[in-house]
């Protein structure tokens, strides 16, 4: 599952919801961006 962020109002949207239509719904905006879901972590051994 990707999650995106809408590049307007900055809510989240599921890969799902965006397949219907890809506008968002709180905002209307068709503009999207994936961001980063992997959040890397340094370890300091
Ligand atoms: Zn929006």
């Amino acid at each position: 599952m990707v999650t995106y962020k809408c590049f307007k109002c900055k809510s989240k949207l599921k890969d799902e919801e965006l397949k219907k239509r890809f506008v968002c719904p709180a905002c209307g905006s068709k503009i999207f961006y994936k961001p980063r879901t992997k959040v890397k972590k340094v370890k300091a051994e």
